[in-house]
């Protein structure tokens, strides 16, 4: 199995009732946990396996604000700042550095993407540079192939998954939130049509509200209480090389290879876009809502295939009673195997671009499973029709970097206080029965 992320102690007791349940500790969870304790709020974060040990910590690391989505791009602006203060509040590095990130092309149309884009973002207060071909070159020293332009977002940054899920859990639980992992919840307690608990598999914790940051196994945990949550996962392959010379200091994309100058002088690298996504029962049902994003650019580089999704998993079908082991407690740790092929082709990608790295190999490579929702939106939002359930979840493969806005604007949903962004466009009933659903726009 593979895990890289750091350790981080459980809480000394286990609550029997609290304000709030957080459900899952990746990085929308554990900073949720960690805003609600710094408002003095009594809060449990509860993880099936380990804290940060699913998508939070295979991604690729980067916190972008350049290319999002028009509706997540105040989210995406205001998690910088989150990520910049962060470490100093906890008094632990979460890795992150404002590195900037860059994009280079060939292609004419990926320039006049990146144009338009950037009009309609500086409406927003958001200002990256539109390269020309000499100064992608600048931007990007070393690379072989002939660029004829880029873009170049200076205020963007990284950080380091496996650092900084376990940082913030504990700062959280330093501020009095009590953190559990191998601790699943199998479902809500319901009294008179509200929220009076969950089921763990240690016993019933007594709350009335409940948070559902389970990534990729959100949808499946909504299913069984009958709160429909369109959700696709898609299999993603990243590797990590040996060390390097340095050839840029943060993130930079371009159409071969995505590379990522990791603190310990190795490099986190993937295919740009590429994906796997299994045939299963969840798929199936909310195969109608996805037609717009599949038929998307974005469905060149998926593969759709047959596999264990169909029996196993989050994707899969079946019912629990919350007595019983939960299809949660029998995968602790959700581990894809990753595609080979593609990470061979990454590093190949990468050393034809850049030559100085020819010595370089795969130190590993892993999995991840990217939980989308039909607009690559994510869902922050309450459900209207269980009183004291809010789902965070569906960050559709940007959540890395908007997940500390994100855990904001969660707590401050269940708290009653003045949002950070407008909550409106992450809103559940977007996606109700008869609901038009808007085309991704995620670049
Ligand atoms: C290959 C890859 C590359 C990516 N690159 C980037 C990137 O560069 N930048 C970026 O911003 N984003 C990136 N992402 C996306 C990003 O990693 C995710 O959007 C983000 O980590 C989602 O965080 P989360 O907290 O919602 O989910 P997760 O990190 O998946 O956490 C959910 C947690 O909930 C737990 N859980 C689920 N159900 C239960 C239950 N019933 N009881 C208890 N616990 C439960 C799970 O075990 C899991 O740990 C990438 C993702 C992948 C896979």
């Amino acid at each position: 199995m593979f895990v890289n992320v750091d350790a981080v102690d459980d809480s000394a007791n286990f609550p029997e009732q609290v304000d709030v349940v957080v459900i899952g500790g990746g990085i929308v969870g554990t900073t949720t946990a960690y805003e609600l304790a710094c408002r003095g709020v009594s809060v449990a974060l509860l993880e099936k396996g380990l804290i940060g040990g699913e998508q939070s910590s295979r991604n690729w690391g980067w916190v972008r604000q350049q290319n999002r989505d028009m509706f997540e791009l105040p989210l995406a602006m205001h998690s910088l700042d989150r990520w910049e203060a962060l470490s100093g509040e906890i008094g632990r590095d979460v890795g992150f550095r404002r590195s900037g990130i860059v994009y280079t092309t060939d292609n004419p149309a990926s320039l006049a993407k990146w144009e338009a884009w950037g009009e309609k973002a500086r409406a927003h207060g958001f200002n990256s540079q539109l390269l020309t071909a000499e100064q992608a070159h600048d931007k990007a020293p070393g690379t072989t192939s002939r660029w004829i332009g880029g873009v170049w977002s200076p205020t963007d940054g990284h950080a380091e998954p496996s650092m900084a899920c376990p940082a913030i859990a504990a700062g959280a639980r330093e501020r009095g939130a009590y953190i559990h992992q191998n601790c699943a919840v199998r479902g809500l307690d319901m009294t008179a049509g509200r929220i009076s608990g969950v089921w763990t598999e240690r016993g019933l914790i007594r709350t009335a509200s409940v948070i559902c940051a389970g990534g990729a196994w959100s949808s499946r945990f909504c299913r069984r209480h009958g709160v429909e949550l369109p959700a696709a996962n898609i299999m993603g392959t990243t590797l990590q090389t040996t060390a390097g010379p340095e050839v840029t200091p943060g993130c930079l994309t371009t159409p071969k290879v995505a590379l990522r100058r990791r603190l310990d002088g190795s490099y986190t690298l993937a295919m740009p876009g590429f994906g796997r996504v299994e045939i299963s029962p969840q798929g199936l049902r909310y195969a109608t809502k996805f037609y717009a994003a599949y038929r998307s650019k974005l469905a060149k580089k998926l593969q759709i295939r047959a596999g264990r999704s169909f029996f196993r998993g989050p994707e899969a079908a079946g019912r629990w009673e919350f007595d019983q082991v939960s299809p949660f407690e029998r995968q602790r740790i959700l581990d894809p195997a990753p595609d080979m092929a593609q990470a061979r082709a990454a590093l190949a990608g990468l050393q034809a671009e850049y030559p100085a790295l020819k010595g370089v190999h795969i130190a590993r490579a892993w999995g991840g499973m990217i939980d989308t929702t039909p607009d690559m939106v994510p869902v922050i939002s309450p459900v209207d029709a269980i009183p004291g359930f809010t789902i965070a979840s569906g960050f559709s493969g940007h959540g890395f970097g908007i997940g500390p806005a994100a855990g904001q604007l969660a707590a401050d949903l269940v708290t009653g206080a003045t949002p950070v962004v407008d909550p409106a466009p992450y809103h559940l009933e977007r996606f109700a029965k008869g609901s038009r659903i808007r085309q991704p726009e995620m670049m």
